[in-house]
């Protein structure tokens, strides 16, 4: 016997002629998050996906754990591959999944037999595997309707398959399906949970981080990698650019208005990000922005950001409650990260009174003693960058 994942492709069923490209994306991205547990065989049919490792030892919790991960997938089974052997099949499947059939008090068998050159039907693989699970359990009960063990047998080209209830997959759509974008992420909660969600949408991510050293600490932009490894799991290997804010920082404030710096420094973060974004083949910004949350997330204050932006900025949590986000941060284990206790360069540099409905014109206005495009070269220049794995 050798266990083997059957992965069932969710919303790629749904993307008609696109379906093989959508399917070579969902295996690369299987095989590379596979890659460090065991080298993978991959085969498909009839909107199956079986991941089959090459290596007996493989951890298979550690598997399973990977591909609940992986964007693209609906459902999918850890199952046993067996002999196409009737009396294989009625031996084995009991016996795999003992500790199930003893904790469960109701069960049903579901038999699907693609091959049909297979000698028993479909009713008949489930009436005899029923009957030898009831004489070897007899504390079951068959319930057809809403049974608390379903245990599948599935007769395929090359194996017959055995498991039990299915895992719920991650959902969305393979990450680089639809795209790339750049995630502006911060230290907060918010950030890496936007990044997330479009990432779940088929979006690949650049990651773009402002920091402000020395009033920003090493340590700000550590805890930045760490919550883009983790976003990571789930999309991918992110770049990240790290973008010296120092200077423009100080500019801000030695020449605009202080009610504003805020609002003028979002928008220079948004015309080095659309520079980066678009060296990088992005075709959008993400931010984790929503509507009310701070004063610079006023509708007036998201005009005058969007208005320095030169590609569409995506605001996944633009209707969302804190509430909301926080549960998702905790989902993705973001959270505990987030709240770590270190400034971010928009913290450091707030204003006592930030104007809560600039006018874009007055913005404008303020920002005219900066050398905008001077400053803005020079901090592209300075850009590090890392993968974040
Ligand atoms: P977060 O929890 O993501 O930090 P926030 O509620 O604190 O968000 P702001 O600080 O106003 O809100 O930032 C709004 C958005 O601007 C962030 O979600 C992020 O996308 C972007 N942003 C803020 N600071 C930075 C930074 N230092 N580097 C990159 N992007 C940033
Ligand atoms: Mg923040």
């Amino acid at each position: 016997m050798k266990e083997v994942i059957l992965i069932k492709n969710g919303e790629l069923s749904l993307k008609g002629l696109n379906r093989r490209s959508f399917e070579d994306m969902l295996t690369a991205n299987l095989r590379r998050r596979l890659s460090p547990l065991s080298p993978f065989n991959f085969y498909r049919s009839q909107s199956t996906i079986t991941a089959e490792p090459l290596d007996e030892n493989v951890d298979f919790d550690a598997v399973v754990q990977r591909v609940g991960k992986v964007f693209g997938i609906a459902a999918f089974s850890r199952a046993a591959a067996v002999k196409k052997d009737f009396s294989v099949i009625l031996d084995f499947a009991p016996r795999y999944l003992e500790n199930s059939l003893k904790e469960a008090s109701t069960f049903k068998v579901e038999a699907k037999r693609s091959d049909k050159k297979f000698p028993y039907n479909s009713p008949q693989i489930c009436a005899a595997l029923g009957e030898r699970i009831l004489n070897e359990f007899p504390h079951l009960k068959v319930d057809v309707r809403q049974p608390e063990l379903t245990v599948t047998v599935e007769v395929r080209d090359r194996y017959a398959f055995i498991h039990e209830n299915q895992i719920k997959g991650a959902g969305g759509l393979p990450a680089g399906s639809s795209g790339k974008a750049a995630l502006l992420i911060s230290g907060g909660i918010d950030s890496p949970v936007a990044g997330w969600m479009m990432a779940k949408r088929g979006l690949k991510l650049t990651g773009i981080h402002f920091a402000s050293p020395p009033y920003t600490s090493p340590r700000a932009e550590q805890k930045v990698h760490a919550l883009l490894g983790k976003v990571a799991e789930y999309s991918g290997n992110i770049t990240l650019f790290t973008v010296p804010f120092t200077v423009i920082q100080e500019e801000i404030q030695d020449n605009c208005p202080e009610s504003l710096f805020t609002i003028i420094m979002r928008r220079m973060m948004m015309r080095i990000s659309s520079v980066i974004a678009a060296q990088e083949d992005c075709g959008a910004l993400i931010t984790g922005e929503s509507v009310g949350q701070v004063a610079s997330q006023t509708l007036q204050a998201l005009a005058c950001t969007d208005d320095a932006a030169s590609l569409p900025v995506f605001r996944p949590l633009i209707g969302m409650d804190k509430d909301d986000v926080v549960s998702i941060s905790r989902q993705i284990e973001t959270f505990d990260i987030s709240v770590l206790p270190y400034d971010d360069c928009c913290t450091v540099f707030t204003p006592k009174h930030p104007r809560i409905k600039p006018k874009l014109e007055s913005v404008i206005r303020a920002e005219s003693g900066l050398e905008t495009d001077a400053l803005l070269e020079e901090a592209v220049k300075g850009v590090k960058v890392d993968i974040i794995k």
